[in-house]
């Protein structure tokens, strides 16, 4: 079942408000964000406070997105699995709270969730990922997935993080041996 990512603040005035359920992987939510998501997004969050005095929601979240490895380019697949804690807070002003912290308009009827758990579920999945630490990436001079096969050009030995460098260097080579 689809979440309803917006917590009703007379409700919570009374008791503490429960978040849960499924943000769908094509949902809007995610358009525009670059994140890809394999599966829905799982999550689990409680919402305690008031308009007035703030409020503060926190639970987890869980899933899994697209990504490919900076180095050989590899398709691989993300996990998300990460703690969130949001503080809305009366006295802070829209676009002026630290990371995590949003305004809150103390006679509003509603809190949306939809902006903030979008930026904090951006930051969790890693930008520059890895299929594994030890990636070899690709060769510089031909391209080839160096995790595959050794494909017998000269410059593997140095850390594939230098490929821009060891291209230049065999242009260098290939200038001088003229
Ligand atoms: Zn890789
Ligand atoms: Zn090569």
């Amino acid at each position: 079942m689809g979440a309803v990512l917006t917590v009703d603040l007379r409700r919570l005035e009374k008791a503490p408000v429960k978040v849960s359920g499924e943000i769908a992987a094509d949902d809007p939510l995610w358009q525009g964000t670059g994140l890809e998501l394999a599966l829905p997004l799982r999550i689990e969050l409680r919402a305690e406070g008031s308009a007035t005095r703030g409020v503060w929601v926190h639970g987890s979240c869980s899933g899994g997105a697209h990504g490919s490895c900076r180095r050989c380019l590899e398709p691989l697949e993300l996990e998300i699995a990460e703690d969130i804690g949001i503080l809305f807070d009366p006295k802070t002003a829209e676009g002026e709270g630290d990371l995590a912290v949003y305004a809150l308009d103390p006679d509003a009827d509603e809190l949306d969730l939809r902006g903030p758990l979008r930026e904090l579920i951006v930051l969790a999945v890693p930008a520059y990922p890895l299929c594994r630490e030890d990636c070899a990436g690709l060769c510089p001079e031909c391209g080839a997935n160096l995790n595959e096969r050794a494909c017998g050009c000269e410059v593997h030995d140095l850390d594939p993080r230098w490929g821009p460098l060891n291209e230049l260097r065999s242009k260098v080579r290939l200038t001088r041996g003229k």
